[in-house]
């Protein structure tokens, strides 16, 4: 076996056993724990969206006084409340313009409720997801993908990103990466990132959905940070949208065309530019 199709080989393995760990996390416990617990915080409608927004642009989970305490965290001091409104219905009795005749009628009335951010309480800690990959050692690698992203003339850029556990973004040409971050949990984030380059911004990338994309992208990072031996918690995430074993099979050309295109790069082989060895048939073949 020459060593491109050894290569070949050993992708493809990872995101079969990729699709197995993922099935496995959602029969989980600790999965379970997280989903009945987030389904406990209110869906908030898109105006109260908006409010929250406004007034604590990092908010990323929102709950009244009491739903807080029920989840044995309280609000600190000093906290200053985020009002949204809550919608109330009232019965009252008016008179029909037509007949004279005096009927009862429900109305809906909004009234401000205060509801805090979770960065605005303590107390015990909520189930948590563990997606983070851990340690420095892989600074060369990190290295490596930066150059790679110079080949495709995406720019990335190192920054703080804030509170909210947001890792990094891709915006069509420009990677940004949280700075906060292990330089190994960089190495993943980035090689996430630039699949959702390289696949998602053509017109043909842009229709898959935003499941799709999590999919695609973040299986391409567990597939590099496996071959690099690092300890990906990829299956942790692709649970969040809603990735099955099925799924991840069927986006398999997609996923090992990304990879190995990484890989061929980072391992000093060939630079084939990763997007060639993807035609747009083969994207579309892919069931969802
Ligand atoms: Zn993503």
């Amino acid at each position: 076996m020459n060593p491109l199709q050894n290569l070949e080989k050993m992708v493809e393995d990872y995101v079969r056993q990729l699709a197995e760990e993922t099935d496995e996390f959602r029969k989980s416990a600790a999965f379970k724990e997280y989903l009945d617990t987030m389904s406990r915080f209110w869906q908030y409608s898109y105006n109260n969206q908006l409010l929250i927004h406004v007034q604590k642009p990092n908010a990323s989970r929102v709950a009244g006084f009491r739903k807080w305490n029920d989840f044995g965290r309280h609000i600190k001091a000093g906290s200053k409340a985020i009002k949204i409104l809550a919608p109330y219905a009232k019965k009252t009795k008016e008179k029909d313009t037509l007949t004279g005749e005096e009927k009862e009628v429900v109305r809906t009335y909004f009234w401000p409720v205060n509801v805090f951010d979770i960065s605005q309480t303590d107390g015990k800690e909520l189930p948590k997801i563990d997606i983070e990959v851990t340690g420095d050692s892989h600074k060369n690698v990190l290295d490596k993908l930066l150059a790679y992203c110079a080949t495709r003339n995406i720019t990335v850029e190192f920054k703080d990103l804030g509170i909210n556990g947001l890792y990094g973004y891709s915006q069509g040409g420009k990677i940004a990466i949280d700075s906060k971050q292990a330089v190994n949990m960089q190495v993943s984030t980035l090689v996430h990132e630039i699949a959702h380059e390289l696949l998602h911004q053509s017109p043909e990338g842009k229709k898959f959905s935003k499941n799709e994309k999590e999919l695609q992208a973040e299986s391409t990072a567990y597939v590099v940070c496996k071959s690099l031996g690092l300890n990906p918690k990829s299956p942790n995430y692709l649970v969040l949208y809603k990735a099955d074993k099925d799924k991840i099979m069927a986006n398999m050309e997609i996923i090992s065309g990304m990879a190995k295109g990484i890989l061929e790069y980072t391992n000093g082989k060939i630079s084939i530019p990763a997007i060639l060895t993807i035609s747009t048939s083969q994207i579309f073949n892919s069931v969802f």
